[in-house]
């Protein structure tokens, strides 16, 4: 199976990773702080602080929001869980924006129509690995006093108009599972260039505690005081180790992608039925997902069909996302949530093909080829129609070319 995502590990983090596990300090030691400065450089963010996982980052970015009951934040309709989890673990109410259609980004109008006496911050998910539109989003947050978390777990090794993802918002939320752009198996890390928010996030990463056994040991003190009430979310030396070398690929592992993602868009055109997202000329994608889009106006095929077909032919494509408010819990945790149309209608269309690092670009070719029969064969079948113009969906060659909707 092709996987749709996975992580590029050479003898380089081999090395490193056997190198740590000899260090006296496994966790809670000085690799954790080297990592930490490498991000801050590779972002351009005066702070980063290292923790367990991209979801303990937005959790520790939330909570320095000290948000009080019915304080609201405003997260895009699709993403990941965690995103708006984030959120209810604070005790705030996720309010969710609809996405642009042809980019699922948040759509900056909507954030701005769900903004209400109670909204405390906006959390923007550069979905796929290209950055929102921070320069409008600041403007928003500036005008109606809110705090601008960026949840960047796509998107590291993006930027926008020059700017690094991570240096863009007032924290930056990161992952590092296998999947994402660099890995530590399990990690993530906040940046931001506030020092008094670092400081409550490095608190918040280890129990609320006032020191660490570091420079206990160092002032030959056991006295520590826990002043807020924090978790374990600590990352360990070893996970730091294998970090910071996967960071010194980042740059090179983000050209791999952009070749695969580029060979994609070469052919996108020859394949009736479905668009790729559209890219803004002002932004560097990370290229996280590959994500193809079926326009039902010109195909009958449906996404769960393809999803199916591709899987049984060895392709390990996926979905990102269902709408949150979809799920059981946030149905059964705050009743029925006013939908978001262009997510609700726009999850159906769309499916996460393989790009990671060293994907050969022939695999780009067999991927599209695969779909590019299937969708002839369902919809030359006789009988079929598609949605747009009630006929059976051929290609009548008349449809708006993807590659004319983008702008770079
Ligand atoms: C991966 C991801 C997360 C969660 O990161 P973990 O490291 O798996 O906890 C959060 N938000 C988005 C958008 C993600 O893709």
């Amino acid at each position: 199976m092709l996987p749709y995502g996975k992580q590029t590990i050479d003898v380089d983090d081999i090395a490193a990773v056997l190198e740590a596990i000899n260090e006296t300090m496994l966790t809670t030691g000085p690799t954790v702080a080297r990592f930490e400065q490498a991000f801050c450089q590779q972002v351009n963010a005066s702070h980063a602080v290292a923790v367990s996982s991209g979801t303990a980052a937005l959790h520790a970015a939330a909570d320095t929001l000290n948000l009080e009951d019915g304080d609201e934040v405003i997260v895009p309709a699709i993403t990941f869980v965690a995103t708006a989890n984030a959120v209810v673990y604070c005790g705030g109410k996720p309010v969710f924006a609809d996405v642009d259609a042809n980019s699922l980004l948040m759509d900056c109008d909507d954030v701005e129509r769900k903004i209400t006496a109670r909204t405390r911050a906006i959390i923007a998910v550069d979905y796929a690995g290209q950055p929102c539109d921070y320069l409008r989003l600041r403007q928003i947050a500036d005008r109606h006093g809110l705090v601008l978390i960026a949840d960047g777990c796509h998107s590291l090794g993006g930027s926008y108009a020059g700017s690094a993802v991570g240096s863009l918002a007032d924290m930056t939320c990161f992952s590092f599972h296998p999947v994402k752009a660099i890995t530590t198996c399990e990690g993530g890390m906040v940046s931001t260039n506030d020092a008094s928010l670092a400081l409550q996030i490095r608190e918040f990463r280890s129990h609320g505690i006032d020191n660490t056994p570091d420079q206990r040991q160092r002032s030959n003190r056991y006295h520590y005081d826990m002043q807020s009430l924090g978790f374990n979310y600590r990352i360990s030396d070893l996970q730091c180790a294998l970090g910071l070398s996967q960071l010194k690929k980042l740059d090179q592992f983000i050209a791999q992608r952009t070749e695969i993602a580029d060979r994609y868009q070469d052919m996108i055109d020859s394949l009736p039925g479905c668009d790729l997202l559209q890219s803004h000329a002002d932004r560097k994608s990370a290229h996280h997902l590959m994500v193809l889009k079926l326009d039902p106006h010109s195909t009958s095929v449906d996404r769960d069909e393809l999803f199916q077909h591709l899987r049984e032919s060895g392709i390990g494509v996926n979905v990102h996302y269902r709408p949150v408010y979809q799920h059981s819990w946030y149905r059964e945790t705050f009743g029925v949530i006013e939908s978001c149309p262009v997510a609700d209608a726009a999850w159906r269309q769309i499916i996460s093909l393989p790009i990671f690092p060293e994907m050969p670009a022939g695999e780009v070719d067999r991927v599209l080829n695969i779909v590019r029969t299937f969708m002839h064969t369902m919809d030359s079948q006789p009988g079929v129609t598609c949605e747009g113009n009630g006929k059976p969906a051929t290609n009548t060659g008349n449809r708006i070319s993807a590659s004319s909707m983008f702008t770079a």
